[in-house]
């Protein structure tokens, strides 16, 4: 019987609601039959990895390096990290992803006995992590509906509530923030790690750093030199294209990164992704373009769904976050059926919002198309 077999498994994890990622377009062509289905549901770059990254691993699979382990010290790729942020090589971790990191971290810090902080609407694998550690979470309410960052991070809050539970271990800052694209002002992310002791952890998670107005974003390399106890964490899922090949990176202090190490699998990047982010990391002009496309799409995106008399809120990522002011299931049912597949958000307590990606032109044009005419129906 599954009760007794699963008597001893941690309870944290056996209240644990699993991640429910976007659904794969395969999985939409099995379920409805639709073909030619876009997918605009899990923050990918929509133009791909670049054609240089394509290139270096289709050379890379023709020289059929596959049958070694791959470098577990990532040591070129931390080279062009350490180069791109002037840091020292062991100052640097790279995850299978950055979920990896945040699973190291919580490995390293949270427990029965522990607690990590952590926003309202902020990106569920925090909580995946506090739950399966066993640890207490303690969840700061957003900021209201009507504020100029809807939703996003009250880090007024994060420091009252840090002060009233002395068991916080970890502190998780999505900046900007997923599902609801919202940002902090730099200051007032200085100010609060002014106010953290030096044991508790901020982890400021920057998956979408690159997508962000460049006047919006903070010197987070200097931060790192003034706060020990800071991480901060990239990806190469998003603005880099590389969301299959699972590739993201922190950089924090020496000691920070001594103890992720302990607990890394030992070759927890594949020696495809190391080469990808490598090449990828060199081909800036490739990112630029990426990003420009972004934000030209979100503006345009925005204003037409604003046009429609929705609510978009404002965000610094690839992905807006639409409101219908109603129950958004069945806007997300009738997209669907047009082969649309967008990222329902009502497990991030946002039940009348939907998330979608922002997606090449075409896409996003099928996208207003068909939700044209789901809402008609
Ligand atoms: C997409 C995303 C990540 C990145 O995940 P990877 O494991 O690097 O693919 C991290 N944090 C947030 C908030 C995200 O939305």
């Amino acid at each position: 019987m599954t009760d007794q077999t699963l008597k001893n498994a941690a309870s944290g994890v056996l209240s644990l609601e699993a991640y429910s990622p976007g659904m794969p377009i395969e999985e939409l062509q099995r379920r409805l039959g639709v073909s030619n289905a876009i997918k605009l549901a899990s923050n990918e770059n929509p133009l791909g990895p670049s054609a240089k990254v394509r290139a270096a691993l289709a050379a890379s699979v023709a020289q059929d390096n596959l049958a070694l382990y791959p470098d577990g010290s990532g040591h070129r790729l931390k080279k062009k990290i350490a180069a791109l942020h002037d840091i020292a090589l062991d100052r640097i971790t790279l995850g299978n992803g950055s979920n990896d990191i945040i699973e190291l971290l919580g490995r390293v810090f949270l427990g029965p006995d522990r607690a990590a902080l952590y926003s309202a609407h902020a990106f569920a694998v925090y909580e995946i992590i506090t739950q399966a550690q066993c640890a207490r979470a303690v969840v700061v309410p957003a900021r209201s509906a009507s504020d100029a960052q809807p939703y996003g991070h009250d880090l007024a809050g994060f420091a009252q509530a840090l002060q009233a539970n002395a068991d916080v271990a970890l502190v998780f800052i999505a900046n900007p923030n997923n599902p609801t694209g919202t940002v902090l002002a730099p200051q007032d992310i200085e100010a609060f790690l002014k106010k953290v002791p030096p044991q508790v952890i901020v982890a400021l998670d920057e998956a979408y750093y690159e997508y962000m107005d460049p006047a919006l974003r903070g010197d987070t390399r200097a931060w790192l030199d003034r706060y020990p106890n800071l991480i901060v964490f990239r990806t190469f899922s998003k603005a880099y294209g590389l969301a299959g090949l699972r590739v993201g990176y922190s950089l924090s202090s020496v000691a920070l990164a001594d103890v992720l190490n302990r607990v890394r699998q030992p070759f927890n990047n594949n020696s495809m992704a190391l080469l990808a982010a490598e090449v990828a990391l060199d081909d800036q002009d490739y990112v630029q373009r990426s990003v420009e496309l972004n934000t030209r799409e979100r503006a345009r995106l925005s204003e037409a769904l604003r046009g429609m008399g929705l609510t978009v809120l404002p965000s610094q990522a690839n992905f807006l976050a639409i409101g219908f002011g109603r129950d958004a299931k069945p806007v997300h049912q009738g997209l669907l059926e047009q082969g649309v597949i967008v990222r329902p958000i009502a497990s991030y307590q946002l039940p009348h919002y939907l998330r979608v990606s922002i997606g090449t032109e075409a896409e996003n044009d099928r996208f207003l198309a068909a939700l044209r005419k789901v809402l008609a129906a």
